[in-house]
């Protein structure tokens, strides 16, 4: 498809809006009710959407908003798509070699949330952190040819493949998909950013700072398997849907792969950023521990 002007996509408390200059701008209202507030609706009309908003006179009709309000950009997909080792330095670091095919699990769509939150460290975990350039399927099909894969690309956005590694790695298969799913662990936003006609996608500095020490960073021009290869790869066995979401894998920096291993612990700020598209942060709680049965709620006595 023909590429335009760069759009930035928000869900305000639950509205599709456009951030522009000063604000947000409800699609809804904006639109006079031809797309939907919902902001994972408008991935089944992309194409008229994104014409529409191309044009769209969004004079007036600008509220500031603050970042916390933010929730996930696309907030239900079908389909959650996450690519493991697809940066030849974290594979190594991973102590693997570079894949043949693309390694694919998913991310339960239960996980995702907002690009600002408290994440909860379950007991017991080791919890990891994986910046990820995230896309956002457009037009979705089957059998989508390398050569076409862009024009099925509604837009990019920021993600974390939060993981917790005793449990990926437990038991007889690796269990990728539970231990990157609990609540909270798929961070997403801030925003969905549309391609220009001039888009430098494929080469941009993505990175993670954990209380502002530098732990990951790399570029996207360092995918082993690109956004085209991925998406005619899966798309040659399942059907890609609009709004799926694609997690492209991580660069190296993982804590897993550091000498000592190192974890998220209560406190910490994770920030998470891609250039040109913006950032994610995270703090980390430890799980409330159960109270101690320091009180009796009825005498001891009943019913022995
Ligand atoms: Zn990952």
């Amino acid at each position: 498809m023909e590429r335009g002007k760069l759009m930035r996509l928000i869900n305000l408390a639950g509205r599709l809006c456009l951030q522009v200059d000063g604000g947000a701008v409800d699609v809804e209202a904006a639109s006079a009710g031809r797309f939907s507030a919902d902001p994972q609706r408008v991935y089944a009309q992309w194409d008229a959407f994104y014409r529409w908003a191309q044009s769209v006179d969004t004079n007036g009709q600008v509220t500031p908003f603050r970042r916390e309000e933010l929730l996930a950009p696309v907030p239900a997909p079908k389909q959650t798509f996450a690519i493991g080792l697809n940066y030849a330095a974290h594979a190594e670091e991973s102590g693997f070699v570079k894949p043949a095919e693309p390694v694919v699990f998913t991310k339960f769509p239960s996980s995702l949330t907002g690009p600002v939150s408290e994440v909860v460290l379950p007991a017991g975990g080791s919890v990891d952190w994986e910046v990820e350039l995230v896309v956002v399927i457009g037009r979705g099909g089957r059998e989508i040819p390398i050569a076409n894969a862009w024009d099925h690309v509604a837009g990019v956005t920021v993600g974390q493949d939060i993981s917790e590694r005793v449990r990926q790695h437990s038991g007889p298969a690796p269990q990728f998909s539970l231990a990157k799913s609990h609540q909270g662990f798929s961070p997403t936003g801030p925003a969905v950013v549309t391609l220009d006609e001039i888009s430098g996608i494929e080469d941009l500095e993505i990175g993670a700072d954990i209380d502002g020490e530098a732990v990951q960073r790399g570029r996207t021009s360092q995918l082993i398997f690109s956004i085209p290869d991925l998406i005619a790869h899966l798309s040659r066995i399942v059907e890609l849907y609009p709004g799926d979401l694609i997690f492209t894998g991580t660069p190296a920096g993982v804590g897993a792969g550091m000498t000592p291993p190192r974890f998220l612990q209560h406190g910490e700020r994770l920030r998470s950023f891609i250039e040109g598209i913006g950032e994610l942060e995270q703090v980390f709680v430890d799980a409330r521990t159960e109270k101690e049965p320091c009180e009796q709620p009825f005498p001891a006595s009943v019913g022995d």
